[in-house]
């Protein structure tokens, strides 16, 4: 329990990244709405997260963490969900197989409309308007008016986050889980010409489940072969989305982020005297912390005494992301600052946004070799370092998008304007994410 804290003290803190409000009526009208809604997620779905993230800081479990950078109302549908959910699962078996223990798998989804951005303002076709910050803050369409910030989007966040998490659950225990079916999706992509390289190891896991099925553990008889646990999470940015669903939980009177089951702090907001800290120090919730290269030691000392006072095992995880062939400027000074200071956390590596480039083409794209060379500097720094790599932190989407370049379907430069979708940073494809899992799970068995 944080003494003294109150949902809405962040309000007196500096805050950036967050909109104005022209119309602070409507503002106030759309908060005391949300507040009346039920919570999206429980105290008690987040308390179990916290467990699982606990394993995850021993390497008793590894900590799988994707979806898009920026949902978006356009994109909302039922297939984009499960297809998704789907890849997760398939890399979630993968890493399970290569890790040899759980892996928690947990959303950019449901919730994560809001995005900090590197300018308040830019200028299209000539016309100067604010920055496109989310659909739950302002419209992307390239006008002045559309990048107004309405309050009244959050509304529309909060139906489209219910429904999404409605969806995920029903996957989760519905039979689509099942693990044979999320395998056999695996051997078809391994049926690749250029996959060759993979079909050892999804050949491996055929065994091991045809073994299992003989032994009379399969579906049937094993809920976990059938069923998973699925969490969601987002960046807590829109402050007022955020106070507006936290609730008190009433086993242990401590509040909770009823937003998603873990949020996170951006590498942009996490000031340690701003508002996004002050509000995230308050709530239950594990609380993912962003790490970038301007991170000091002086800072992060001082954040994870602040978000976490008790030293908690699975309330935080630092989420690196410094790019390819920086990591070792960068994780060694801070793996030392958490030594010194025994914190407990999760280490987890977010490879994608210190590798975003321009693109001959014009797009904003990320190489699949630099994702996968900053994935494995971070684990070859935590082996030399003798600590646990916990975690990975992907943008990646189920569709076949062209938004990130490379991978055994070489998407080129040229391929980019053929299929590129988000509405934000550039993803993974379902392809390529896939890819991605089985390199990581050759990372975790060297
Ligand atoms: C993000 O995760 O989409 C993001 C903006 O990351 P960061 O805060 O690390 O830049
Ligand atoms: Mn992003």
């Amino acid at each position: 329990m944080t003494k003294g804290w109150t949902k809405s003290d962040w309000r007196a803190k500096p805050r950036i990244q967050m909109p104005d409000y022209p119309d602070q009526a409507a503002l106030n009208a759309v908060e005391a709405q949300l507040a009346k809604y039920p919570p999206l997620v429980f105290a008690g779905e987040a308390r179990k997260l916290k467990k699982q993230l606990a394993l995850a800081a021993e390497g008793k479990a590894f900590l799988l963490q994707g979806g898009d950078c920026a949902e978006s109302f356009a994109e909302f549908s039922a297939d984009n969900i499960r297809d998704t959910f789907r890849v997760m699962l398939q890399m979630a078996v993968v890493l399970t197989y290569g890790a040899k223990v759980p892996v928690i798998k947990v959303g950019r989804m449901a919730g994560q409309f809001a995005k900090p951005r590197s300018a308040p303002t830019e200028v299209i076709d000539g016309v100067e308007m604010p920055s496109y910050k989310g659909d739950i803050i302002n419209g992307f369409e390239a006008t002045p008016e559309a990048r107004v910030a309405d309050p009244q989007r959050m509304l529309q966040a909060y139906t489209q986050a219910a429904a999404s998490l409605n969806l995920l659950r029903a996957f989760s225990t519905g039979g689509f889980a099942d693990i044979h079916r999320v395998h056999a999706w695996t051997l078809g992509f391994a049926e690749h010409d250029k996959a060759e390289r993979y079909r050892e190891l999804s050949n491996r896991i055929s065994d091991a489940l045809d073994f299992m099925n003989a032994a009379g553990v399969n579906a049937d008889t094993a809920h976990t072969l059938s069923a998973v646990d699925f969490y969601t999470s987002h960046e807590a940015l829109l402050l007022e989305y955020e106070e507006a669903l936290c609730r008190v939980d009433s086993i242990t009177g401590q509040n909770v982020a009823g937003s998603g089951h873990m949020i996170w702090i951006g590498d942009r907001t996490r000031q340690p005297d701003g508002a996004h800290v002050e509000f995230c120090r308050g709530v239950l919730n594990p609380i993912g912390l962003k790490c970038g290269p301007s991170t000091t030691a002086e800072d992060l000392k001082v954040l994870m005494a602040k978000l976490n006072p008790q030293n908690e095992a699975g309330r935080l995880t630092l989420i690196a992301r410094f790019g390819a062939g920086k990591v070792g400027d960068h994780l060694p000074r801070l793996i030392k600052t958490v030594q010194a200071e025994g914190a407990n956390v999760v280490w987890s590596c977010d490879p994608m946004h210190g590798n975003t480039i321009k693109s001959s083409s014009g797009y904003k794209t990320r190489p699949f070799d630099s994702v996968l060379r900053e994935v494995r500097e971070f684990f070859a720094i935590h082996k030399a370092e003798g600590t646990i790599p916990g975690g990975v932190h992907f943008e990646m989407t189920g569709k076949d998008v062209t938004e990130c370049t490379g991978g055994l379907r070489a998407v080129t430069d040229e391929d980019l304007s053929d299929r590129y979708h988000t509405a934000c940073d550039p993803r993974l494809n379902a392809s390529q994410s896939l890819e991605l899992a089985f390199l990581v799970a050759e990372e975790l068995t060297a």
